[in-house]
């Protein structure tokens, strides 16, 4: 996707002259016009991706094929107070989160140019964030991107195969082997991956069949908040620092309904660290070959992830 007037956006305003914060009496119009504020919604105003988008400015060939980026790109901003992060929320207000998540997959999710909705978050200046102001971010696609749909096509292959639902599988085997789970309770998962890609990678993934948020009940929207509270609560202390990250979820397509049964919510914390010190860079085989190293083991990086939940210092 490209979008050149997005270079001209707020690189780290000050704390006066946060957009995200509510507008306050006296002080500069913000995004937000309001004196207080639980959870707030908003489109982007440099979108990536918008309803009614212009025709491209290049023309396209067979060899060149272009589009217009139709579709929805959103901020949630998490809570009015400029230094809350979710780590240090309360259980109740994440759960309003999970809630807001889910409204707006419904949302994104039930336009005709939308085929799939993506919920993240970029946490940290290692992460290219420009606000400081906790917040994450919707993108609703007009397709499928590369990385869900590469894991529907697997997903697709294995239940071919097997029967199975692959992502059902691994919660299973994670749950079995337990040198890998960072914390569980009664619907979620969290566990680093046998195959990491970055040491203190962490995926929480519904412990049942659930293609998306949607599909949650009630007490496994707050069973959600709960993990990810002890999952931020890690990655926090695990380095006495606010860990940088990139966190996705992964749920079903919206437009296509084939896809249900080997789509399996998920959320994949993907930490920019792999030590206190060093970060990891995508380099020579990651970028050229697509290759992952990891010079750390999953179970111990589980392990050490374990301990910093349970509040023990690393
Ligand atoms: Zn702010
Ligand atoms: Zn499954
Ligand atoms: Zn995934």
């Amino acid at each position: 996707m490209f979008a050149g007037h997005r270079q001209d956006r707020t690189l780290l305003p000050s704390e006066d002259h946060c957009p995200l914060c509510p507008t306050r009496e006296g002080g500069p119009p913000t995004e937000i016009p309001l004196a207080a504020f639980d959870v707030v919604v908003f489109e982007n105003r440099l979108p990536s991706l918008v309803a009614s988008p212009p025709e491209p400015d290049v023309a396209g060939s067979e060899l060149y094929q272009v589009a217009q980026s139709s579709g929805a790109n959103e901020v949630i901003v998490y809570s009015d107070d400029h230094h809350l992060e979710m780590a240090d929320m309360e259980v109740g207000k994440l759960a309003r989160i999970v809630e807001v998540w889910a409204d707006r997959f419904a949302a994104l999710g039930s336009r005709a140019e939308v085929e799939y909705v993506l919920i993240f978050e970029n946490r940290g200046e290692a992460m290219g964030v420009t606000l400081h102001h906790p917040h994450g971010q919707v993108f609703a696609y007009p397709e499928v991107p590369p990385r869900a749909q590469l894991e529907l096509t697997t997903a697709t292959a294995h239940l071919e195969q097997g029967g199975t639902c692959v992502f059902c599988d691994v919660v299973a085997r994670e749950r079995a082997d337990g040198v890998r789970v960072v914390a569980q309770n009664r619907s979620f998962l969290a566990f680093v991956p046998f195959a990491a890609r970055y040491p203190y990678e962490v995926h929480v993934m519904a412990q049942r069949h659930v293609p998306s948020l949607l599909d949650l009940t009630d007490p496994e929207r707050l069973a959600l908040a709960e993990v990810l509270k002890v999952v931020l609560g890690a990655f926090d202390r695990l380095f006495g620092f606010r860990l940088p990250y990139v966190m996705a979820m992964h749920q079903a397509p919206t437009a296509d309904h084939r896809w249900l049964p080997v789509s399996h919510l998920h959320l994949e914390f993907m930490p920019a660290h792999r030590t206190a010190t060093k970060l990891k860079y995508l380099a020579g085989s990651e970028l050229g070959g697509g290759v992952f190293l990891n010079d750390t083991r999953p179970e111990s990086t589980a392990s050490a992830l374990r301990a910093a939940a349970s509040g023990t210092p690393a």
